[in-house]
């Protein structure tokens, strides 16, 4: 098949979103070594004895380091500097280490008592005060949205949590330095600098979606000052890159581990908070998959999780990391490989991009485009055969069938899925088609299905294009 040539065009897909790259052999550069050797040392307890580092012996401290690392961000372990981990190490983060540094108290600690102050002692000229003052409002209300903690905001003396700009060295042993790299900081539970949190003044800090929203770093600070540590979950605000899309939510994962120290809120009507999907979850089901470009992604809420047949790793992250303008919780999705174009669903409206690109014009509704009837409220799935140009569209237990050149709904559609996919049952969540054959999907069920003799050849678990054990 085509898998080979659209590799280049793979390529520059991943090249722009610089949060997770493509494994590709490439030679350290000097600038490199010493990244490593800094990042290692700033959030992974390695020791700096002046030695430059020692990468040929094989248990070297930078070896065992780098494993670490490698496993706190779900990368390959290799102990290698290798590109994806280079370009991790690159991305912007909170200051405080991925394992527990001398400047951080031994054990777990907690404040004593449920009602807490705090003050901010002075502002960043990057905001107006009121701003400052919402942002940090705001972030405090998540962490009190579902634990017993109150925040009281005072204006003079010591409050228990001291918020301020900063920058280099402000005599905390823990210095900043400069744009970009390490953002803020924040001290664990405490009595003195203990809860206290420092944002880098060298930063530009916003109040929307330009590098560094306030709001979105407060929250992640904040979790610090209450107790908790980094967090492997990339949908949880204590995962430590970081990353905004305009949303900041508490994730179950946060919400897990504040419930864990504290208890959960009084309040009755706690909010609901995302799960992140795991690849390897037995209940894990799809809103969508497309084949995009030879690979495989599959769509759940915010994440996508994507296959590619060259390295069998699943890569779990943001949809808007690639398409920051796509809804969440998309219900279908399609490649039109002759336009090399992908198009999303929602409800009854639909988004299309080439690669990373979203096109202009978009969303359009499904009536004018495809000539669905005003009946048809949103798609469960869709697929499209490149060798017709017909798309099939899943809608409740019908579907409907497209032609991609004609433009036009074929006649005599819809007809009744279980009449036609007999096996597949009458209503699918996702369906891609690969070599040939149509993968379907429904809850944790997946078939594949062979057009050509109308048969279901094998029942499969949702999730088995992973690479988890038990599949
Ligand atoms: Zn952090
Ligand atoms: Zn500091």
């Amino acid at each position: 098949m085509a898998s080979l040539p659209s590799l280049p065009l793979l390529l520059l897909l991943l090249w722009g979103t610089g949060s997770h790259g493509f494994p590709a052999p490439s030679k350290t550069q000097d600038q490199d070594v010493e990244m490593v050797q800094k990042y290692l040392e700033n959030y992974y307890t390695l020791k700096n004895d002046g030695n430059q580092i020692e990468r040929k012996r094989k248990n070297s401290p930078v070896v065992e380091k780098l494993k670490q690392m490698q496993e706190f961000f779900g990368l390959k372990i290799t102990g290698k500097p290798d590109a994806e981990t280079l370009n991790v190490m690159k991305q912007p983060r909170c200051g405080v280490p991925d394992v527990a540094q001398f400047v951080l108290t031994e054990g777990h600690p907690q404040w004593e008592k449920t009602h807490l102050t705090y003050r901010i002692e002075n502002y960043t000229p990057d905001m107006s005060h009121a701003d400052v003052d919402s942002a940090i409002e705001k972030a405090f209300q998540l962490w009190s949205n579902v634990t017993p903690l109150k925040f009281t905001k005072v204006f003079e003396g010591q409050a228990d949590i001291m918020i301020s700009f900063q920058s280099g060295d402000h005599h905390d042993n823990s210095p900043f330095e400069g744009p970009g790299g390490n953002l803020a900081h924040a001290f664990q539970p405490g009595p003195g600098i203990g809860g206290d949190v420092h944002f880098d003044e060298d930063e530009r800090w916003t109040n929307d979606l330009r590098n560094y929203n306030l709001y979105r770093v407060a929250a992640h600070e904040l979790g610090h000052s209450l107790g908790l540590s980094h967090s492997t979950d990339i949908g949880a605000l204590m995962y430590p890159t970081y990353f905004f899309n305009g949303d900041v939510q508490l994730s179950q994962d946060d919400v897990n581990g504040i419930q864990a120290i504290y208890g959960p809120s009084p309040d009755s009507t706690q909010p609901i908070a995302p799960v992140t999907p795991q690849a390897c979850d037995s209940k894990l089901t799809f809103d969508a998959i497309t084949t995009i470009r030879g690979e495989v992604m599959f769509f759940k809420d915010k994440f996508y999780m994507r296959i590619n047949f060259f390295y069998p790793e699943v890569e779990l992250n943001f949809i808007s990391v690639f398409w920051p303008r796509l809804p969440n919780t998309l219900e279908a999705a399609y490649e039109l490989a002759y336009r090399d174009e992908i198009r999303f669903f929602k409800g009854n409206k639909y988004w299309a991009a080439q690669g990373q690109n979203m096109l202009r014009g978009y969303p359009k509704d499904i009536y004018t485009s495809f000539g669905f009837p005003k009946t048809v409220k949103n798609i469960d799935a869709a697929v499209s055969e490149e060798d017709t140009g017909k798309t099939y569209f899943f809608v409740a237990d019908k579907y409907w069938r497209y032609d991609e050149y004609k433009r036009t709904m074929d006649k005599g559609y819809p007809k009744m899925i279980a009449h036609d996919f007999p096996g597949i049952g009458n209503k699918v969540d996702a369906v891609f088609k690969k070599d040939g054959f149509f993968y379907f999907f429904h809850g944790t069920r997946q078939y594949k299905f062979d057009p050509k003799t109308k048969r279901v050849l094998t029942l499969l678990k949702a999730n088995s294009w992973f690479k988890c054990r038990k599949n």
